[in-house]
């Protein structure tokens, strides 16, 4: 039995990655400078793996992303550096997409009939090592990839598989990710998988494949294929487990177990991993343990948060405590040691007044009282908007002021009351600004938030954050999950001072701006011990405090982002239904308010097609989405169901520096009318403009604004 670990973060213990790489792009080393420091870094991570485990991935390193990297590997592109980060970030960039369902942005491969393929660019140039060789295997990269007709996959594949034969031939081991695998994928896809890999490897090689994320339906079928092993999770599911069971496994292959959580940070119970693995080796003959999932996920190590309570530390692990989990669970399944002292289970953040409540949830509870058309009838006498309502979706530019002046607050160079006048001060600037450009709804800048779920984290009781737990989002580009540990309650009012005071300063109505329950969730580390939907109705029970207070202080608008609805869906669409029940009913807890207060709520992705009919049963009045990239797609999507409400389709990209221009913004509407009632359409930007600059947001609103006062004037 051997040990086996992948995907351990890249970014370095003290984000060494982050400043190399960005060093690089800012001109202050050269080319040679950051890749022999990358080198170094990826030294430091393969040493850490010797420590703990026998087996792992060679040149898993990536400069940017592992999907871009196959992209010249397979030659699709020729490699230079300055064209891999023009791929990755430069004006004509590769578009980016969430990876399977988590918070990881992977670059989007454009392929077509056309494309050429041949296996090239020298990242594996300099092999030393007896570890397999880090690859994507083809039926994920393609799958992962567009620009190509359906039609067409099966052609394009088969131009694949030339150059993958090249690369098997040319390297002894080989660790294959094929994390697609776990899709609901159809009969004919497997056929084609069978056929894709059945004459492709020779008969010496040691081929590695790795699903993870979820279970793999056609797991028999995987059997004929010539893998010498094949790597399982069994921690995010209980199908593969079955299947073996169902199945049994072959003995002239090694299963790759993956028992250890990847993308969550509880520490694994030694003893009760062991006992599995007993279970599982009685249909296996060879194992190897491993992860569950790739380790980039978590956070480097739990040793670098000083300030954390020693408590929830105790029962923590992230990446590098990981590889020492493998150690001691095969030491201890040859009984070497007992794993007794490593998992331990503190009862952390436990409320009773918030276990109550939840057991008090009545389905009622869940229900707007008044339906969506009367409700519109009254607040339409009480806001009395204009036709085309104009508004933005919460974040206007965080300048290098405000990140300074937060930062100065956090060292405690200026005292809270400082910090607080100059949030203020944004406040009032961005109210007068709306009012100029002549706005309707407003809202107060989001200034004094960092993150849009951190933020609600670090008031929240129950969640706590980490000072060093970082993980990559997308590039160079990281963040702080959360850890979700206990029960969530609201501890005071978390938003309300600033939305307040915006609100004192006009007569416009300013929007109340909180995350909602699903995101805080998919954008943090979640207990376990209790099951999902009550976390989530935990998170809801704190915000509709929050909600409460808005309204006795007269804010009558109130904005619930959720855009991490559709990503944090499971990956296999027979798992949807259970999950969109919770999640649907923990947006409809903090919208169960008076029919005179408008609920809003915002998603930022295109793709809509899929929910809509879940999306339908969300008790808003207001969505907006984004939906400047592919407009035509998502009026299709809103075409074939009967949706009543209001809707604010993003017309200008804020993911570009671009301005937008009015005759294009009009013309988005335009087309956007054949769909949706006049009466029922918002005019926004797509997205928060947190990213942007002034001197584009400025320019941009006016143009916008401009659009809806055309389009007013054609169809009073
Ligand atoms: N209100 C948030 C903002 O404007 C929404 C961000 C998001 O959808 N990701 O920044
Ligand atoms: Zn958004």
């Amino acid at each position: 039995m051997k040990t086996y670990a992948y995907g351990y973060p890249r970014l370095g213990k003290n984000r060494e990655f982050k400043k190399i790489i960005e060093g690089y792009w800012e001109g202050n080393i050269t080319e040679k400078e950051m890749l022999d420091e990358i080198k170094k870094l990826d030294e430091e991570r393969r040493e850490t793996y010797k420590e703990f485990v026998d087996i792992f991935p060679e040149k898993e390193i990536t400069l940017y992303d592992s999907m871009l990297d196959m992209c010249f590997i397979l030659g699709i592109y020729d490699y230079s550096i300055n064209t891999y980060f023009e791929l990755a970030r430069g004006k004509n960039a590769l578009p980016m997409k969430k990876w399977f369902n988590t918070n990881y942005h992977y670059l989007v491969p454009e392929i077509d009939k056309k494309t050429k393929f041949k296996f090239s660019w020298n990242k594996f140039a300099d092999i030393d090592s007896e570890m397999p060789i880090y690859i994507i295997g083809g039926w994920t990269f393609l799958k992962l990839s567009k620009g190509y007709d359906e039609m067409d996959f099966k052609d394009i594949l088969l131009k694949l598989k030339v150059v993958y034969k090249e690369i098997f031939e040319n390297f002894n081991k080989i660790h294959l990710d094929e994390p697609g695998f776990v899709f609901d994928v159809k009969e004919e896809d497997v056929k084609l998988i069978k056929e894709f890999y059945s004459d492709l490897i020779p008969k010496d090689r040691e081929v590695y494949l790795f699903t993870y994320y979820d279970s793999v339906d056609f797991l028999p079928e995987l059997y004929d294929l010539p893998f010498k092993g094949i790597g399982l999770d069994f921690v995010s599911n209980r199908e593969n487990f079955e299947s073996i069971k169902r199945n049994g496994f072959p003995d002239d292959k090694v299963l790759i177990a993956g028992i250890v959580d990847g993308r969550n940070v509880w520490r694994s119970n030694i003893e009760e991993r062991r006992e599995f693995l007993k279970e599982i080796s009685k249909y296996a003959k060879n194992i190897f343990i491993s992860n569950a999932s790739p380790l980039f996920h978590l956070p480097i190590t739990v040793g670098l948060e000083e300030d954390m309570d020693e408590d929830l530390k105790s029962m923590l692990s992230f990446a590098f405590e990981r590889l020492y989990e493998l150690k001691l669970i095969k030491e201890s399944f040859f009984g070497k040691e007992d794993g007794k002292n490593w998992y331990k289970k503190v009862e952390l953040g436990y409320d009773e007044e918030v276990r109550n409540k939840l057991k008090e949830l009545k389905d009622d509870d869940f229900e707007r009282k008044v339906d969506y058309e009367e409700r519109k009838r009254i607040q339409k006498s009480i806001f009395n908007l204009p036709l085309f309502p104009t508004t933005t979706i919460g974040s206007f530019p965080q300048s290098k002021e405000v990140r300074k002046k937060r930062r100065d607050f956090r060292t405690g160079l200026i005292s809270k009351e400082e910090y607080e006048n100059f949030i203020k001060e944004e406040i009032e600037k961005l109210v007068n600004l709306q009012e100029e450009l002549e706005l309707d709804v407003f809202v107060h800048g989001e200034f004094e938030r960092t993150d849009m779920v951190e933020f609600f984290a670090e008031k929240l009781s129950g969640v706590a954050t980490t000072k060093n737990g970082w993980i990559i989002s997308y590039g160079t580009r990281g963040y702080r999950p959360p850890i979700i540990y206990g029960d969530v309650k609201r501890t005071g009012p978390m938003t309300i001072k600033e939305i307040k005071y915006a609100q004192s300063l006009t007569k416009k109505p300013v929007k109340g701006m909180i995350t909602g329950p699903v995101t805080i969730i998919a954008w943090s580390y979640t207990r376990n011990d209790i099951p999902m939907d009550e976390v989530a109705y935990e998170i809801s029970l704190a915000l509709k405090d929050e909600v409460r207070d808005y309204i006795s202080n007269g804010i009558k608008i109130i904005q619930i982002d959720e855009p991490a609805f559709r990503e944090k869906a499971p990956i296999k669409k027979k798992k949807w239904d259970e999950y969109f029940e919770w999640a649907i009913k923990s947006f409809n807890l903090i919208a169960n308010v008076p029919p005179e207060i408008q609920i809003h709520t915002h998603m930022c992705y295109s793709e809509f097609g899929e929910i809509i009919n879940y999306i339908n049963k969300l008790n808003f009045d207001v969505i907006s989405i984004e939906a400047s990239r592919s407009k035509a797609e998502i009026l299709n999507d809103f075409k074939r169901v009967d949706f009543k409400k209001q809707i604010g389709l993003g017309i200008w990209d804020i993911h570009s520096p671009v301005i937008p221009e009015v005759e294009k913004m009009l013309g988005v509407v335009e087309r956007a009318l054949e769909i949706f009632e006049k009466e029922n359409f918002w005019i926004n930007p797509d997205c928060g403009l947190k990213t942007r600059k002034w001197e584009e947001v400025i320019p941009s609103l006016k143009n916008l604004v401009k659009v809806s006062k055309i389009l007013r004037e054609k169809y009073k």
